[in-house]
């Protein structure tokens, strides 16, 4: 049998290995299967008072099984866990935080603006079409008349129903909640919180100025680039993204490693921002070429196919679409009219 040859360090499935990634710094895998990702990385931060963790990977039994073995192997007992960092709300990022909370009594520790997409103060119509998007949006009102986005209902009882079952899936309640520039205390040094809106408008990244570590959670991945949903309530996450992308990269003299939640850890965090901005600045330009190309209004579902291969078709696609042509809108550079409840949009400048 020949092995898989995995392109992307962010594919690779989870391994057993633990590393020291920096002082009292340590990355495990835990194991996840979502489109694109083999792996999330669960940081384990030592300190005097016992350990924080990182991202404590998808809600179930597999996830609780691996945080255990994994922390076993480092010769941790679970009750020494006292924080839980979650990044954003995506669930390969928060699924474990709530069931380790409720055997730990650890902190759930999160930006301030972090929301979980089925708040219970949502109303009930609010569904998401894949748990990695999580976009907020009403059934059927995306603007390109997509199918919406419906979670299959499954999954829906499943991560709504369960918080009665806790051995199952907690919905993670931040207990402290983190404002730009906060100080926290952790693996024996103060990190400060970096709010970097763009992938998710919640996401946190954390900063130690003195040993040079940054935790980037998915704002910056070594060899993906992170996916941007233009349905969110910012009127453009894209640019969001952009001034996300600077603020980290700004601190780039100062960050020796990158510790990313894919993919392996990486020294020159300015470069690899550098490298995300281009690849969107690139579509960008794409857009432009297309629409003067074909001169007529496009659905955000027609200039997605120009823009992602036909494998990466879907409503992710259409939801980082929208977003770039959006920018382009708010920019100037592009209009929309709505031709039977969808957005057509068209080059003016
Ligand atoms: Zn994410
Ligand atoms: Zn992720």
């Amino acid at each position: 049998m020949s092995e898989k040859v995995y392109t992307k360090q962010e594919q690779v499935p989870a391994t057993t290995e633990i590393t020291e990634v920096a002082p009292n710094i340590l990355r495990t895998q835990l194991p996840i299967d979502m489109p694109g990702l083999g792996h999330v990385n669960m940081y384990v931060l030592e300190d005097s008072r016992g350990v924080a963790v990182v991202d404590p990977g998808l809600p179930g039994k597999a996830t609780w099984r691996a945080i255990n073995s994994r922390l076993a192997e480092i010769g941790i007992p679970l009750k020494r866990v006292h924080s839980i960092i979650v990044t954003h709300s995506h669930p390969d990022h928060f699924g474990g935080a709530g069931r380790l909370r409720a055997e730990t009594g650890a902190d759930i520790i999160t930006h301030e603006s972090f929301r979980m997409f089925f708040d219970p103060t949502e109303p009930d119509d609010v569904d998401v079409e894949t748990v990695a998007a999580a976009p907020r949006v009403p059934f059927g009102e995306t603007p390109w008349g997509g199918p919406g986005h419906s979670l299959p209902w499954r999954r829906k009882m499943y991560y709504k129903g369960s918080s009665r079952f806790p051995t199952l899936f907690r919905a993670p309640k931040p207990t402290i909640r983190l404002a730009e520039g906060e100080h926290i205390s952790l693996a024996g040094r103060e990190w400060m919180a970096i709010h970097t809106p763009g992938h998710t408008e919640d996401h946190l990244c954390l900063f130690d100025p003195e040993a040079g570590v940054m935790l980037c959670g998915d704002h910056v991945l070594p060899t993906i680039t992170p996916h941007i949903s233009g349905m969110t309530k910012d009127a453009d996450p894209l640019k969001g993204f952009f001034d996300s992308l600077d603020k980290v990269g700004a601190f780039g003299s100062q960050v020796k490693i990158s510790l990313p939640a894919h993919g392996l850890p990486f020294a020159n965090l300015a470069l690899r921002c550098d490298q995300i901005k281009e690849h969107h600045i690139g579509r960008l330009d794409k857009l432009r070429t297309v629409a003067s190309e074909l001169d007529k209004p496009l659905t955000v579902t027609e200039y997605s196919g120009h823009l992602f291969s036909p494998r990466a078709q879907g409503t992710m696609a259409d939801s980082e679409t929208y977003a770039h042509l959006e920018h382009l809108r708010i920019a100037g550079e592009f209009d929309y009219k709505v031709r039977e409840g969808i957005r057509e949009y068209i080059r003016v400048n």
